[in-house]
């Protein structure tokens, strides 16, 4: 019933802009301290968005809020996780003040009917880092979903749609992780100063985009059986954000890249707006 409830007051309508869909390569941490042209497209997209109709808060599922079951936090004050070692005290002095939204969070629990509210969390680095960029003034209310890393790509797409009520109440819904993350052998690559980009990470990169592009969202769900899948995606923290995304995208939305690049041997760094 109370999902009902909120269905109806939703076609009551707010004159509200249907919010539209983003995917951010988040990639290193340091990226957060970060003037290049990556962050620089951040701080453009942030002004687009702002220019359609300003978020009037945002639902973050990242790569870095892994669990059993799926969960939402409702804290009012989410404090900023530093959920990672050996970095400069600089970054751990980073601090992204956004306020949450116990109020949408709770909305988004009605919605997904498997999930679960929690204050024992706040802005991760998936959420943080690249946040600061795009909304620099911390003013928009940022909430996460955890992403259950017990379920299969199909389940987390099947569950974005459950979400797609709060794109037209004014949540703009931003998936945080990367296409490619192979961390192990662009580590290799870096110890050997070698900055090029391996030719699987470049192919299968290039493979997601026009699966994304044709709409031809399924196949995303079996990167496995792609060339390049398995060296790509060797866990699937990164990649299932992108499937929140992807459930959530309807066939004739316009599409729009903000940046790519594969770095670090194997990091893809793409990032794009749908609607
Ligand atoms: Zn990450």
């Amino acid at each position: 019933m109370q999902t009902e409830n909120f269905h109806s007051q939703m076609m009551a309508g707010e004159n509200t802009t249907k919010q539209p869909l983003v995917f951010i390569g988040h990639g290193d941490p340091m990226n957060a301290l970060r003037d290049n042209a990556f962050t620089k497209s951040l701080n453009v997209l942030g002004k687009d968005l702002i220019a359609l109709e300003k978020p009037k808060a945002i639902l973050c599922v990242s790569a870095h809020w892994l669990t059993r079951g799926t969960y939402i936090n409702n804290a009012e004050k989410p404090p900023t996780i530093h959920d990672f070692g050996g970095f400069p005290q600089e970054l751990f002095d980073v601090q992204y003040p956004a306020a949450g939204s116990p109020d949408y969070a709770g909305k988004t629990k009605e919605l997904v009917k498997d999930s679960e509210l929690t204050t024992d969390w706040g802005l991760d680095h998936g959420a943080w880092t690249v946040l600061k960029h795009v909304f620099p003034l911390a003013d928009i209310p940022v909430y996460q979903m955890s992403i259950d890393y017990y379920r299969s790509m199909s389940y987390h797409f099947e569950l974005a749609k459950q979400l797609s009520a709060l794109r037209e109440k004014g949540v703009l819904i931003v998936g945080s992780g990367n296409v490619v993350h192979n961390l192990q052998l662009s580590f290799q690559k870096m110890m050997e100063g070698d900055s090029k980009a391996y030719d699987w990470a470049i192919e299968f990169d290039q493979w997601v985009k026009d699966r994304i592009w044709d709409c031809n969202w399924t196949e995303l769900a079996n990167y496995e059986k792609q060339s390049g899948g398995k060296l790509s995606v060797p866990t699937p923290d990164h990649y299932a954000p992108l499937m929140y995304v992807m459930g959530l995208a309807g066939n004739q939305e316009p599409i729009q890249s903000i940046y790519e690049s594969v770095e670090f041997g194997g990091i893809s760094m793409r990032t794009f707006k749908i609607g």
